[in-house]
């Protein structure tokens, strides 16, 4: 075991929980950064469970599993945070997403034990653009894997945070008065997120962030996978993708052409399926005209944050990209033609988020033993929150925003409402994130209801709700009825979540550790 890691065992880990491939680092006893190894001897899990027969098995076996139990395996079950159920029974049972997230946390807690002893802190990373909803079930995924979740922070930030430790903004006499703005382009497996971020000495302050959650290295893949099914279909009239494992094999071959593609300008794309077989070759060229629009979407929402943090290309110093997908050459190329400079890729795009979680643990815990911090985090909000409110005019529902995008977290608000009849006992408060007025196209973050109002208020008095946003980006609700001295702290009820009981259950069950640790 190493000494250094042992010395940092009553540390905390940090996690990228990412939805193609997990990281897991923690600090050295000289407070730098280490990505721990995991049981197969990788410094990357792939974050794929397969379910096989009773049993659970996360990573690397679970990607070879693919090609013959397709259907017993889960995929990006990150993308799906904040639904009901992930969209594939698996072994005959159906999964909440945050449940498993908390298999391949589990995995990582384990693996991670193995190299640095016993602990349960960590720090759990989530993409900029995430929604409250998806920040609470990443919450409770670490909680259902056994660990004592300290905070989750962005992944741009805490990709900021290792890119300033690595250049020593935050060694005492490393501290540079100079503020830098960056721009951090994180385009990994199936999310894309870009934000703004300035370093003004040892504080990081995240200025604008936008992204896209739906948008990632699979898209690409999907693009070849589709090429070359059309191919087959046009020679043998059957569909490869139609059959789970062919399916699945075709994925992994094309995903390995991507990679080639980003190394070599040409690669080879195979298939078999039913007897038949087609060998095609494609060219780098190909590859990047048929995955144009992916990477211009890219490019537009990278603008747009741009504007958000009102300032020009001119204005950003360091292009810093992150995630496997910023390894194709069309990015970087994209980057350099837009930005004007040649991006940054300084720090390891697989590492950097995983170190700067590591750094933002080690950060709390000092904290909690009363030591000043070395650095600080200032984040913003990646979504408008707001409440639904009936519109005069038209009597119609409409989103009345409260805390409007990219303002600085902490933030509190309030609004107040009013009761409608005399003697009203209860009143409801609908919750939405998102931009539209429409309070449909936004989403449903929950509703919390004030009962046992005081008896005998008169219509029209006045109910103020307070809400809190959390640096992490969560949310509590406060609710205060005027003249009544009476303040009420709400439990929001949440669209599609977990209760604490079930909670509670599902960490007995994939972690085998007690509700309470
Ligand atoms: P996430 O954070 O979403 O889990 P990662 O940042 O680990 O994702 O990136 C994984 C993605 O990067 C995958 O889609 C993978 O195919 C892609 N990727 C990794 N290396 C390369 C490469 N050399 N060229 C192109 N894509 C790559
Ligand atoms: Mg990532």
């Amino acid at each position: 075991m190493n000494e250094q890691l042992r010395a940092g065992a009553k540390q905390a880990v940090g996690i990228d929980l990412g939805t193609t491939f997990s990281v897991v680092a923690c600090l050295d006893d000289l407070g730098r950064p280490r990505t721990l190894i995991n049981a197969e001897g990788d410094k990357l899990t792939p974050s794929t469970i397969f379910f096989e027969s009773g049993h659970v098995v996360v990573g690397k076996e679970a990607v070879k599993a693919i090609a013959t139990d397709a259907a017993s395996v889960a995929e990006c079950s990150k993308r799906e945070l904040g639904q009901r159920f992930f969209h594939q029974t698996l072994g005959g049972r159906q999964y909440p997403p945050e449940a498993l997230e908390a298999f391949i946390l589990n995995k990582l807690r384990l693996d991670a034990r193995k190299q640095i002893g016993d602990f349960e802190h960590c720090v759990i990373t989530v993409p900029a653009y995430f929604d409250e909803t998806r920040r609470k079930a990443t919450q409770d995924a670490g909680f259902m894997a056994g660990f004592e979740v300290l905070d989750i922070i962005n992944e741009p930030t805490a990709a900021a945070v290792a890119f300033g430790f690595q250049h020593g903004f935050l060694r005492p006499d490393g501290t540079s008065d100079l503020p830098r703005k960056i721009l951090v382009y994180d385009l990994g497996g199936g999310t894309f997120d870009v934000t703004v971020m300035e370093i003004r000495g040892n504080q990081f302050n995240a200025l604008a962030t936008d992204g896209d959650v739906m948008l990632g290295g699979r898209d690409w893949d999907q693009r070849l996978v589709d090429f070359v099914a059309e191919e087959f279909i046009r020679k043998f009239g059957v569909d490869p993708r139609e059959e789970p494992n062919a399916s699945g094999r075709l994925w992994r071959e094309c995903e390995d052409a991507k990679r080639t593609l980003s190394a070599r300008t040409k690669a080879t794309l195979a298939c078999d399926y039913r007897g038949n077989a087609v060998r095609l070759e494609i060219t780098r060229q190909r590859f990047q005209e048929m995955t144009q629009d992916l990477l211009d979407r890219t490019a537009f929402t990278t603008r747009q944050a741009i504007q958000a943090a009102g300032l020009e290309w001119k204005d950003i110093d360091r292009v810093l990209l992150i995630g496997g997908s910023s390894r194709m050459p069309a990015v970087v190329e994209m980057l350099r033609k837009l930005s004007g400079r040649e991006p940054d890729c300084s720090v390891s795009p697989d590492e950097a988020v995983a170190h700067g979680a590591a750094l933002h643990a080690g950060i709390i815990l000092a904290r909690n033993r009363g030591e000043t911090p070395k650095f600080k985090i200032r984040n913003v909000n990646s979504h408008s929150l707001g409440v639904v409110a009936t519109e005069a005019q038209t009597n119609r529902p409409r989103n009345a925003i409260v805390i409007p995008r990219n303002t600085p977290l902490p933030v509190n608000a309030r609004r107040v409402f009013r009761t409608q009849k005399p003697g009203q006992r209860s009143i409801r408060v609908q919750i939405v994130e998102g931009e539209s007025m429409s309070p449909d196209d936004c989403s449903q973050l929950g509703k919390c209801t004030v009962r046992d109002l005081p008896p005998n208020l008169p219509a029209q008095t006045p109910i103020e709700v307070q809400f809190r946003y959390e640096e992490n980006g969560r949310l509590t609700v406060k609710v205060e009825v005027s003249g009544a001295g009476k303040q009420l702290e709400h439990e929001l009820m949440r669209e599609n979540s977990l209760t604490p009981e079930q909670l509670r259950s599902w960490r007995s069950y994939i972690s085998g550790l007690p509700a309470s640790t």
